[in-house]
């Protein structure tokens, strides 16, 4: 299982199914992706092999933003539903997620009584729970940042916000999660290796740490909001 992300101003999707292909390796059930442009949000997800997610993807939708998930189901069987992304009720968020939220139960308990869920994944509560705590008056990446406080397990997660289209919120707590630094471009991968195609240039992320990136930059933070800075490396493997 692996997760991608893309921004930049090249054919996301397809930077985002090769990036995934690379990551066949990890193993996984199902696979999706979700590609952002001035219209919103599109999300693909199928059961099955990459190959298949690839025939589902519409050729004709373009987008300067985007995430990718290969998934090897913990809570909820493999199915088209239990597939990542997942988006809040909404529809204004969109999530994916490699790790197991332990957890999620108690949160669904104490703070997501009146959602709806539509999938069975422990992942779905990140999402509702981002939602919840924006309707609630904090700004996304405050939002992002206590819902993330709340979890208990393993987690490396991107997310997308419909209403700005120039951010992917990244974090990271005991699964791998790397930041590939580009020109014009960043990207964000569970593995180097889904991501050589573009650059060889990687920042790597520490246990809860979140990461805002944009097109010309990525800014690492801790839980309370602090910058912390660190030194790209270069990646020496094959493509
Ligand atoms: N726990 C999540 C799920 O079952 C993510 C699994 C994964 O790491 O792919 O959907």
């Amino acid at each position: 299982c692996g997760i991608v992300g893309y921004i930049g101003t090249l054919d996301t999707k397809e930077i985002l199914l090769k990036g995934l292909e690379k990551l066949e390796y990890r193993g996984y059930d199902s696979a999706g992706i979700a590609v952002q442009n001035d219209e919103g949000i599109h999300v693909f997800k199928e059961k099955g092999r990459i190959a298949d997610l690839r025939k589902a993807v519409d050729d004709n939708v373009l987008g300067h933003t985007g995430i990718g998930h290969t998934r090897w189901a913990t809570h909820g069987a493999p199915s088209h539903v239990n597939a990542h992304p997942h988006q809040s009720t909404s529809g204004r968020f969109t999530i994916v997620h490699n790790g197991v939220i332990e957890n999620y139960l108690q949160i669904k308990r104490e703070y997501l009584q009146d959602v709806n869920f539509k999938s069975d994944t422990d992942t779905e509560i990140i999402v509702q729970l981002i939602e919840k705590l924006v309707n609630d008056g904090n700004l996304v990446e405050e939002a992002f940042r206590q819902a993330l406080k709340l979890l208990k397990g393993s987690y490396a997660i991107a997310l997308l916000d419909t209403e700005n289209d120039e951010t992917i919120f990244v974090a990271k707590n005991k699964s791998p999660l790397l930041v590939g630094l580009g020109e014009d471009f960043n990207v964000v991968a569970s593995d180097a290796m889904a991501m050589l195609q573009v650059t060889d240039q990687y920042v790597e992320l520490m246990d809860k740490e979140t990461v805002i990136v944009t097109k010309e930059k990525v800014t690492i933070k801790n839980l309370d909001g602090e910058v912390v800075t660190r030194d790209p490396y270069t990646a020496e493997l094959d493509a």
